[in-house]
């Protein structure tokens, strides 16, 4: 696969100098404007590149300039819907979107409040009328201006007008576009050695698989509907080679299409970046994440949005990238939370895809040993087809997993006795292990240490997160908001050691590093490993067998094949279990799946502990050893657990079965934000009263819901106070009516309170 151009010497950074294969015009600019007199004045609707503004109107560059002739792909300065230009707000100078065009100005402005564009057009390729509509949909359904979804589309570096800006008189293009050569060159430099021989035969999985593909694939070349396909297959069941084969056979048909190959992590790329490369090497790849540099990302983007990278290997944000010849989109760990952005715009990446695909007649392929509910429930309903690959391609065995009941077992420090020997017995033969514990982003839960008992909200079954509300500690339901005192002793047992539940991995691993002082221990998480680079390096000293301790979090549960790997041992995941979230067992399950299936992957370890012993374990340490989550990893009847997690969701009217949003609400004062959130909750439930009440009420809104106010957790960040506010309905169109209700409220009053909605939040709180 070809990398990309490391010199565009001039800029903006534009792939035609470059040297893949000649440019076709991909959106030739609909001259809708043609019939207009080439110096009648004109307006413009513009969305700007920001998150906050809807459309403004500009008028006609008040002087087109030669600049402006020579850049523009249409007669005489004029734009067509879909144009780019550089717009003023105030002092500024932004990137905008031509939306439409008018001869006559807008009725509530005079011609003279109007400001003119700017004569500089920057060259981006004008957007197609089907990314101009992926666009709107993802603005109206997220609740967001369309500005708000140019900002996350758009690299920064294509947003910043610098060059552009008039004051500057130089001609946009004369910017030296000096590329670090390191600029956009695929990340994968020094990849790490793949296992994969690709010459293996198809599992029986994998090709009655790829016959499913190739069925839909049939449907989407010829530009007919396909169904979304979702590949539900065990962790080593050779879901990237199916990947692989389905491109081949894409390519086969059609050598120039697009595909779009979605992953949660950076830190996953390169791995998969070079089987991709090595697949296909004469095909043109592109990177798209936030972790490349500035100038290397905005070229992998122009590359994808003429149509020249055939590739394009993306985080979430990728899912955004115009990309005109697009069959193909893949979304590998569909149920993974990080493709859903948790600031700014909130969307989904996996859903947009999805919706994407459809738009544009392509295939979408979400591929996930632990698919979400969400998919699951689509699957059940007929909108999705499920493909399902339940072995090892290697033909490994799924390791056994072993619970370590720790109140019968205490443990020290965070390691129970038969952990420790289990690990040592590891280290002794030579394989290595890994500990792992997820202690990120979890809200402390309030537990007995000595019976295990937690307090749970009696409405919404979900445990309560502990507060500290003016001096005082509270238990607080994140779902409905329900407050109660903290107990001073365990109402169950009558214990004293009630208190927060956990400790850190940082602990943990202090703790394996005095138990095993000889053994070189490596710890995996976001504070030690900062950079792509720096998880290959680890990546590679694991593989090398430099490391016989992993002490990771979340981040070394995914993707990574680690074939000296003997034993997993899960140090603690009750506080998971007991997150205040619906999701949390779903989560869990998904992660603990996912990290048991980093062991035991190849079936050609050396077994120097005779036959009898398992090739590699998984040791659970918990205080709940009876739990039907951990019953089913044991007994391995996980898809029984899942099915009932969704008839769990269905009677509560939960997603995927009911639709949620957040309304995100933030203030510098505490009182003035509670008394608000209680307003609006006032509000937005006697309006829900009345559409209920109303005659001939539809019964979808007796099935709704707005939830009183909850605190976020923790409650004041950064001098601010924030709340919640969480409202469900039976379907999309009930959740977008009643927030209608609260824009419209929060757009009738004035306050000092902001107010965010989030729409599918994966979270309560
Ligand atoms: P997944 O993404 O489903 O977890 P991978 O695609 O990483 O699985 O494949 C798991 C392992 O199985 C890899 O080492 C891969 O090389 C191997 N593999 C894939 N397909 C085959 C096959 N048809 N025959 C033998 N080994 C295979
Ligand atoms: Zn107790
Ligand atoms: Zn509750």
């Amino acid at each position: 696969m070809s990398q990309f151009p490391t010199d565009l010497s001039t800029g903006p950074p534009s792939p035609e100098g470059s040297a893949g294969p000649p440019t076709p015009p991909i959106h030739p600019s609909p001259l809708s404007t043609s019939g207009l007199q080439a110096h009648a004045p004109r307006w413009y609707s513009v969305a700007l590149a920001t998150p906050r503004l809807g459309p403004l109107t500009y008028a006609a560059a008040s002087t087109p300039t030669p600049k402006w002739e020579e850049q523009s792909t249409t007669p005489s300065g004029i734009l067509a819907p879909g144009d780019w230009c550089i717009a003023p707000l105030g002092k500024r100078a932004l990137l905008g979107l031509v939306l439409s065009v008018s001869d006559t100005p807008p009725e509530n402005l005079s011609p003279d409040q109007i400001r003119p564009l700017s004569p500089i057009r920057p060259q981006l390729p004008a957007l197609s009328e089907r990314t101009r509509s992926f666009y709107a949909f993802a603005a109206t359904y997220y609740h967001r201006p369309l500005g708000a979804v140019l900002a996350t589309a758009i690299p920064p570096y294509l947003q910043r007008p610098v060059g552009y800006a008039p004051k500057s008189r130089k001609p946009a293009n004369s910017r030296a576009h000096q590329l670090p050569s390191q600029a956009g060159k695929s990340s994968g430099a020094q990849a790490l050695p793949v296992i994969e021989p690709p010459i293996d035969p198809l599992t029986k999985e994998q090709s009655s698989a790829l016959q499913a593909i190739a069925a839909q694939l049939t449907e989407t070349l010829r530009d007919q509907p396909s169904s979304p396909l979702l590949l539900h297959g065990v962790t080593g069941s050779g879901k990237t080679r199916v990947y692989i084969e389905a491109m081949h056979a894409l390519w086969q048909a059609e050598p120039d299409a697009q595909v779009l190959l979605m992953v949660p992590e950076i830190g996953l790329t390169p791995q998969l970046e070079n089987r991709m490369c090595k697949a296909f090497p004469e095909k043109t790849l592109v990177n798209l994440h936030s972790g490349m540099p500035e100038k290397g990302r905005a070229v992998s983007w122009l590359m994808a949005a003429q149509g020249v990278a055939h590739l394009a290997i993306g985080t979430r944000l990728s899912v955004l990238t115009p990309l005109p010849r697009l069959r193909l989109v893949i979304v590998d760990e569909e149920h993974d939370a990080a493709l859903k952005q948790q600031d700014g715009l909130r969307y989904s990446a996996r859903d947009l895809a999805v919706y994407r695909a459809r738009q544009e007649n392509a295939l979408v392929i979400l591929g996930s040993a632990t698919p979400s509910l969400e998919s699951l429930a689509r699957c059940e309903d007929g909108a999705y087809q499920r493909l399902v690959m339940s072995r090892q391609a290697t033909g490994a065995q799924r390791p056994p997993v072993r619970l370590i009941d720790t109140l019968v077992t205490p443990a020290t420090d965070g390691l129970t006795q038969p952990a420790r020997e289990t690990i040592g017995q590891v280290l002794a033969s030579g394989g290595q292990a890994l500990v792992f514990l997820n202690r990120r982003g979890w809200a402390p839960v309030l537990g007995c240490e000595s019976c295990g008992w937690v307090q749970h909200c009696g409405a919404c079954l979900t445990p309560m997160v502990l507060h500290r509300v003016s001096r005082r500690w509270r238990l607080i339901c994140h779902h409905c908001g329900l407050q109660t005192p903290a107990p001073q002793a365990c109402p169950d047992c009558g214990a004293q050691d009630v208190g927060p539940i956990g400790r850190g991995i940082q602990k943990l691993e202090d703790t394996l590093q005095r138990a095993f002082p000889t053994a070189s221990i490596l710890r995996l998480d976001r504070d030690a490993i900062g950079s792509v680079k720096e998880m290959q390096a680890a990546m590679q000293a694991i593989s090398q067998g430099r490391v016989q301790i992993i002490v990771g979090t979340q981040m070394m549960a995914k993707g990574h094949d680690l074939p000296g790997l003997r034993l997993v041992v899960v140090a603690d995941a009750d506080q998971q279990l007991l997150h205040p979230d619906f999701r949390a067992p779903e989560w869990l399950l998904a992660t603990l799946t996912q990290v048991a299936g980093r062991a035991g992957r190849h079936t050609s370890l050396p077994d120097t502990q005779g036959t009898n012993s398992p090739l590699a374990e998984v040791l659970i340490q918990t205080r709940y050893p009876q739990h039907p989550l951990f019953r089913a990893l044991v007994e391995n009847t996980t898809e029984a657990f899942v099915r009932r997690l969704m008839e769990e969701r269905r009677a509560a009217g939960l997603p995927p079965y009911g639709h949620m949003a957040i309304v995100r609400l933030a203030d510098r004062d505490q009182d003035r934000l509670r008394a608000w959130a209680a307003d609006l909750h006032r509000r937005l439930y006697a309006w829900l009263r009345d559409q209920r009440r109303q005659p001939n009420a539809d019964p979808q809104w007796s099935e709704a819901q707005v939830y009183p106010p909850a605190p976020d957790y923790p409650e004041r960040r950064a001098g601010r106070v924030r709340w919640h506010l969480v409202v469900e309905g039976p379907t999309r169109k009930t959740r977008a009516q009643i927030v209608g209700q609260v824009e419209e409220f929060y757009a009738s009053v004035r306050t000092t309170v902001d107010l965010v909605i989030e729409i599918d939040p994966l979270s309560q709180s």
